[in-house]
């Protein structure tokens, strides 16, 4: 059985992402998104709404689970019996780092190895950092990510902006 983790921000869930775990979900058995606790992050959606927004995005998906973890995420697959972790390749400039943490943690776990799906082109510029930077000045977000998460990133910044 393969069962696979998908670690990361998620602040908030995109389309970009929704795409690498749409297509993650068809070759493993199971996966786990785990959502980070970044302490030297701030991030503009708490733990509990952005595992919420997952949930929902996700519903559709039943090999898919949602949980939060913290430290590393080779650990994080280890407690999940994980043999895969999942990674999204945009540019070169991800494959770099990309890159270096797979071989890290391939040295500390050879067991786990780490699977890479190429962005859809359509996402290729898509992060979680532009929608927040595009709803900011209030543009249209809509194409950027799920109309669950649209309707909450501009209230989160209707509040802000207020
Ligand atoms: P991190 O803060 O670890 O980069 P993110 O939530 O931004 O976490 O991303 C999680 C994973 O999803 C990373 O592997 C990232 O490269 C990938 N990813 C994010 N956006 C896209 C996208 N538009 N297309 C493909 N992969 C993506």
């Amino acid at each position: 059985m393969t069962k696979a983790v998908y670690p990361g921000s998620f602040d908030p869930v995109t389309l970009g992402h929704l795409d690498i775990i749409t297509r993650a979900a068809k070759v493993v058995d199971e996966l786990v998104i785990g959502v980070l606790v970044n302490s030297k992050k701030s991030p503009l959606f708490s733990m509990e709404e952005r595992i919420e927004m997952l949930k929902e995005t996700t519903a559709h998906l039943p090999n898919v689970t949602v949980q939060a973890f913290e430290g590393m995420t080779i650990d994080f697959a280890r407690q999940n019996g994980a043999n895969v972790i999942i990674r999204g390749l945009r540019a070169i400039t991800d494959f770099e780092s990309e890159m270096q943490i797979a071989q890290i943690n391939h040295s500390l776990d050879n067991n786990i190895d780490t699977m890479f799906f190429t962005t859809s082109l359509e996402y290729a510029f898509l992060s979680s950092t532009v929608v927040k930077e595009v709803a900011y000045y209030n543009s249209d977000i809509s194409k950027f990510v799920p109309k669950a998460v649209e309707e909450k990133v501009k209230s989160k910044f209707s509040n802000i902006n207020s």
